[in-house]
């Protein structure tokens, strides 16, 4: 068997202020050929597929955290490169599958259904009865040419703690596709809604076991995912669906599809913690004991996450925490080059004014200029979630002030976990109140150092009411803008 391997991922918040282009790809992440299964920064299906003996072509695998629209030069660059790379290597010996490992969320300049212009292309490259596949981010919008072309499987898990596995049952699927073992037929449900799905806590969680429960009850059913959809995208997709493949059942797998989809609007409002406004957050961090309550508070900055397309340098939550008179607080992480760059000339050790945060964007609040002392650099920093998994950020800084200890970074990622911290010689454990640039994916990386957190809400580019934002393409009807989306059917 010959697999050809490749992708290209971001999420797109069509909202954002922060342009994608070639050289965020190129910071972030991008892999040619065999740097694919490179062992450190390799992608899991690919060295997976790899391990299983098979005859694996690495194309191009390009990365970038979520931004504004991917500029149509970026986007038609690296995507023609995927293209190219998977003519010559099918020219060459031809493949029996395409894999793919794609976000599912990336809106490009000129380009509402990125995936599945690509998936389209790939399949007039390589005809008909090549297996094409495609792992995804359950954040994601789902179009016709995509379930039709590709066999598509979402992450079940939100936190995304399962792509390994869940790259390594596509692979499976796609050879047991390959050797004609099956016939797979994908059912789709269209839900009529945009909702937020959280798999650590119910009711979602136990939804997630029923999938698998019915995944493991049938021969029949070889995979179900939910397509959560990400209400950052103004774009005609815009939506959560159920997609179930099937060893050629269609009408079972339309039937559980439809049962699966149903459960989920009848949840809607539901599946996910509820955000904790501002001002009642930092009442709870004020009045908060850590002794007593055996460990910090951890305030998570959802609007202005840079998983979801924020700059990362609003300094709302700050500002408020250090009105509030809280101490012994740490914070990050920052996204502020200029600052750590200003930082670092000053020098370790060194006492100075300096300008932090509230740059970016209009929705990055006023900028604040406190005494601090460089407590710390990192000239190559990293948040380290695994032996493998290491998420690069630039030169980084702990600053020290009257109040506590600031982290700022230049490359903009998301706060997935404390190893920064500690880096830069922060003990967390110690500190009272924790603020961090996430809206959900540092919950499991920060479990060993509090279970208390506070998701939270404030002006920011990823405002938790999507009510408030401008859309103007979404779908219609579609909860939560339309009450009852169903009313016509
Ligand atoms: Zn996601």
């Amino acid at each position: 068997m010959r697999v050809y391997f490749g992708g290209i991922e971001t999420e797109t918040n069509t909202f954002s202020p922060i342009p994608i282009g070639l050289a965020e790809f190129e910071g972030s992440e991008v892999l040619r050929g065999e740097q694919i299964f490179d062992p450190q920064y390799g992608q899991k299906m690919a060295r997976y597929a790899r391990s299983l003996g098979l005859d694996v072509v690495g194309g191009i695998y390009a990365a970038a955290h979520p931004g504004a629209a991917v500029s149509r030069e970026a986007y038609e660059t690296l995507r023609d490169e995927l293209l190219d790379r998977l003519a010559r290597a099918h020219n060459e010996n031809p493949v029996d599958i395409v894999a793919l490992s794609m976000h599912g969320g990336m809106v490009a300049q000129g380009y509402d259904d990125c995936e599945g212009d690509i998936i389209a292309r790939i399949r007039s490259i390589v005809g008909p009865r090549v297996v094409i596949g495609c792992v995804l981010d359950p954040h994601s919008h789902l179009s016709d040419v995509m379930w039709r072309e590709a066999l598509l499987m979402c992450y079940r898990e939100n936190p995304h703690i399962d792509i390994a596995e869940r790259s390594r049952e596509l692979m499976d699927l796609l050879l047991r596709v390959a050797r004609g073992e099956v016939k797979p037929v994908t059912s789709v449900f269209n839900c009529r809604m945009a909702d937020v799905y959280q798999t650590l806590r119910e009711p979602m969680k136990g939804f997630v076991q029923r999938m698998r429960a019915i995944e493991d009850s049938s021969e029949d059913v070889l995979s179900i995912s939910v397509v959560h959809g990400f209400r950052r995208a103004d774009i005609p997709l815009l939506g959560t669906h159920v997609l179930v493949i099937t060893n050629d059942k269609a009408d079972l797998g339309a039937d559980i599809a439809e049962r699966l989809g149903r459960e989920l609007f009848d949840g809607r409002g539901g599946w996910a913690d509820p955000v904790t406004p501002l001002d009642e957050a930092i009442r709870q961090a004020k009045a908060w004991d850590r002794d007593s309550e055996d460990g910090p508070l951890i305030l998570a900055d959802l609007p202005d996450n840079p998983g979801g397309g924020s700059p990362g340098d609003a300094t709302y939550v700050l500002e408020a925490v250090l009105d509030a008179g809280i101490e012994n607080i740490a914070a990050g992480v920052y996204i502020d080059p200029l600052a750590v760059q200003t930082a670092i000339a000053a020098g370790l050790g060194a006492k100075l004014r300096m300008r932090i945060g509230g740059k970016a964007c209009p929705l990055s609040g006023r900028p604040l200029d406190l005494d601090v002392e460089v407590a710390a650099i990192d000239l190559n920093a990293k948040i380290t979630l695994g032996p493998d998994t290491l998420v690069p950020m630039g030169r980084a800084v702990a600053l020290r002030f009257a109040q506590g200890e600031l982290v700022l970074a230049e490359q903009r990622y998301q706060t997935y976990g404390p190893s920064l911290f500690a880096d830069l010689g922060i003990d967390l454990k110690r500190k009272r109140v924790i603020l961090v640039k996430s809206a959900q994916h540092y919950k499991p990386h920060f479990m060993p150092i509090s279970e208390h957190s506070v998701v939270l809400d404030a002006p920011g580019v990823c405002v938790a009411d999507v009510l408030e934002l401008p859309f103007r393409r979404r779908p219609k009807p579609i909860w939560p803008w339309e009450e009852d989306p169903w009313a016509d059917a």
